[in-house]
């Protein structure tokens, strides 16, 4: 290109996708081959992903399934969660961790975060449990102002990874032991992670991984639920297939199930990033490093921080909270005028229109979840962004900030 052309043109780093996955002609390859058969669905691709995430985790079962909340849903169903059954949740997430309770009509039991992580505070699960399992007068303030039972039974805890730093899960565990709670660990945001050096999804009875484009790594579409509990991931597996139990036929159907398959050239896709994770997690981590770097001397914005018993963070989004004086939704606005994307994450779950409707919930009953969802804007991240683009976005936010 001729020198004198830049003025006309928008110069690709300034062209920045919110995310955006990481596909290379290992996983195009691996769809065509899938395509030159007639197996496009249930057969070899998926066993081998499967295989791919076990050995990964560690796991006696990997079960793949079509969505990241088709996963979760699957593990709501074996842990026996039901019609009015309580589950303590975070509402600082992405809606579907407290939908796939809805779904199953149980309610569930929110609790307030931790102002570092965003992750569910254990100090308040052990007190939510505590005052649930003794009964009606100290049950009620965790209730929500409607929509529950009082004699409704606490039955799980749904903690949720975020933006892929592990719940404090050993203290999670310890208030599950004491009131015989299972545990779903929605670890969608967090493949790769490591608590106190465990892998993430195996921090509970069952873990759920999800593989959307804009996760660390991709099938299209997709999820994956791991477990060591071998008979809750073989009605899983009936569950996700319509229903089939072992034995049965085509058109025999123990039990009310779903179509929660992934398909052949989506679990193809996934088996190669699979054999590529350490790459994938690794360009997303120096990502993060020059975004840290960048942001350093830009004021009013914190970037990330990562706590002790995170071992390993698995960048999933990068998300920087800014003073409370600063208008967020101006900078947003201010930055999307130079063609960059940003994203308020998260929107509290417990205020969304549904929720209100169905619970009674107001503003002001999660306040540090609502303090964080105000405060906090996801940038434009993927393990794609090259150096100039992440440069390119401090400047420009850097240059918004100091015209406030
Ligand atoms: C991505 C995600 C899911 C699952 O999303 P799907 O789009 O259904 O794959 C669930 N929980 C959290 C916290 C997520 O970020």
């Amino acid at each position: 290109m001729e020198k004198s052309d830049f003025s006309h043109q928008i110069l690709d780093y300034q062209n920045v996708p919110m995310s955006s996955p990481d596909i290379t002609g290992a996983e195009r390859d691996a769809v065509l081959a899938v395509l030159h058969t007639p197996n496009l669905s249930m057969g070899k691709e998926i066993e081998s992903f499967e295989k791919a995430i076990s050995n990964y985790a560690d796991c006696r079962q990997a079960i793949g399934v079509n969505s990241g909340t088709a996963g979760l849903h699957l593990c709501v169903r074996a842990a026996g969660i039901g019609e009015n059954d309580l589950v303590i949740t975070s509402p600082f997430s992405f809606v579907s961790s407290a939908n796939v309770l809805l779904f199953e009509q149980a309610v569930p039991i929110f609790v307030d975060v931790d102002p570092v992580t965003g992750n569910i505070d254990p100090e308040r699960v052990r007190t939510a449990a505590a005052d649930l399992a003794a009964g009606i007068s100290a049950a009620h303030i965790w209730l929500p102002p409607r929509g529950a039972k009082l004699d409704a039974s606490l039955k799980a805890i749904l903690p949720i990874d975020v933006f892929g730093q592990p719940a404090e899960m050993d203290a999670i565990k310890n208030v599950a032991q004491t009131y015989q709670l299972k545990i779903v660990e929605d670890a969608c945001e967090a493949l790769g992670a490591e608590y106190k050096g465990r892998k993430a999804g195996m921090l509970g009875d069952y873990g759920v991984f999800a593989f959307y484009p804009n996760k660390q790594i991709t099938t299209g579409e997709g999820g994956c639920i791991i477990t060591n509990d071998e008979n809750a991931a073989m009605l899983m597996r009936s569950l996700r297939n319509q229903g089939r139990a072992p034995g049965d036929t085509w058109l025999q159907h123990t039990y009310l199930g779903y179509n929660y398959r992934l398909d052949e050239m989506s679990a193809a896709i996934g088996r190669i990033q699979m054999s590529r994770l350490e790459e994938l997690l690794t360009r997303r981590q120096c990502v993060a490093e020059w975004y840290r770097g960048c942001l350093a001397s830009i004021p009013g914005v914190e970037p990330p921080q990562i706590v002790a018993s995170t071992t390993r963070v698995s960048w999933f989004v990068y998300v920087v909270r800014f003073d409370p004086a600063i208008d967020r939704e101006h900078v947003a606005k201010r930055l999307s005028q130079c063609g960059i994307p940003s994203r308020p994450y998260f929107a509290p779950i417990h205020l969304q229109p549904y929720m209100t409707e169905r619970f009674g919930y107001k503003e002001g009953m999660f306040p540090v979840t609502e303090a964080l969802g105000r405060r906090s804007l996801a940038l434009p991240f993927s393990g794609v962004m090259t150096r100039e683009q992440v440069e390119y976005v401090c400047e420009m936010l850097s240059e918004v900030l100091s015209s406030e």
